[in-house]
Order: C-alpha cells, then structure tokens, then sequence
C-alpha cells in the first residue's frame, strides 16, 4: 500500500477528529505528533494499527459491516451496540447506527434505552449517562455508566471486553418462586365454574 499525500492528509484529519478519545492532558501531545507526521509515517501507522479502511471508509461504518471485529451486546434492525474499547467506565457502549448519516434516529434511541436497562440491571450503576456525539462524522450514542470516580479512559484489553460482554448478554435463571403455578394456566381456569350473576 503507498498512500499519496492527499490520502495521508485525510487521515490525519480522521485520526485528529478522534482526539477527543484521548486523555485530556494527552490531546495536544497526540495532535502534535499527528500533525507532524510525514506521509511515510502515517502509511506506518495506519499498517501497525491495521486501520486499513482509514483512506476510505470510516471505522464505524466497518464495524457496522463487519469488517472490523467489535463487541456487540445488543442489536435492532437499524443500530448496533458495541462496547468501547477505551472505556471510561464498566459497560461503556456506543450505539452505532448502521447508516452513516447526519443524524441520530428514534431507533438509536430505542436501541439506547434497552441497553441503559441492562447496563442498570447488571451493574447497578448511580446513572448512566448518554451523550450523542460524532466520531468521523458518523453520528453515534455514547452510554456511560455512572459509578462515581470516573476521570480516565482506559484501554480495555480483548479478554475484558470478551468478559463483559458475556457478562451482559448472560440471561439471568428464571427464579422458581415465579414459575407458574397450575391455577394460573388459561386452562384450569375454563374448569372453573361460571360466576353466578348478582
Ligand atoms: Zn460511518
């Protein structure tokens, strides 16, 4: 792969709009590095980052696709929810819908508030905060649970990411107290004698 300099300029300005990923204190470092790197340099960077689809499509859209593997916990028929791989707390996700356009739609919205439901249920968070926002210009919700404390992203690792998404997408054993009892079912019921009529 030989990018020209255009491309390379286009990168760089994909990489510089994801700053926002980066610790705070970081960012000016990272976007000083970014913008001084020669076109050899980004070339580099996109190979060891295997960031392959940097020229052209844009990393949400790959996941969204497919193309780059990603840890899903919930889906409908327009969005997809993966968790962040640069959490800033347990159960940070990101809602993506699968079309890259201006704006965010009801069904993101819907999608958001089940994954809030399970996040709460499963890690009892004080909140979880929801931010729309755009990175690469797709437009994307961003959930965060809300324990208190939280002030840095961190990478998570494969094996965090593979633990939690198990952890969230487990089913919980129904309880046996709420199983049915027979009276319950509709055809016990017919058995019942008719009401009398006042
Ligand atoms: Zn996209």
């Amino acid at each position: 792969m030989t990018l020209t300099d255009e491309e390379s300029k286009k990168i760089k300005g994909q990489l510089l709009k994801q700053l926002s990923n980066f610790p705070e204190d970081k960012q000016e470092q990272i976007k000083k590095q970014v913008e001084s790197m020669t076109t050899d340099q980004v070339e580099n960077f996109v190979k060891q980052n295997q960031l392959t689809h940097l020229g052209g499509e844009c990393i949400f859209c790959s996941i969204t696709g497919g193309k780059t593997p990603s840890f899903r916990i919930g889906e409908n028929e327009e969005n997809i929810a993966v968790l962040e791989i640069n959490p800033l707390s347990r159960g940070h996700t990101l809602i993506v819908p699968k079309e890259h356009s201006d704006n965010i739609g009801d069904s993101a919205q819907e999608l958001a508030k089940e994954i809030i439901k399970k996040l709460k249920e499963k890690f009892k968070p004080k909140a979880v905060q929801s931010n729309e926002i755009k990175i690469m210009e797709h437009p994307l919700i961003e959930l965060i649970p809300i324990y208190g404390g939280e002030t840095e992203r961190k990478q998570a690792t494969e094996e965090e990411l593979k633990t939690l998404q198990e952890e969230i997408l487990r089913v919980e054993e129904p309880k046996t107290e709420e199983e049915p009892s027979p009276v319950d079912t509709g055809e016990e019921l017919f058995k019942m004698p008719p009401r009398i009529p006042n």
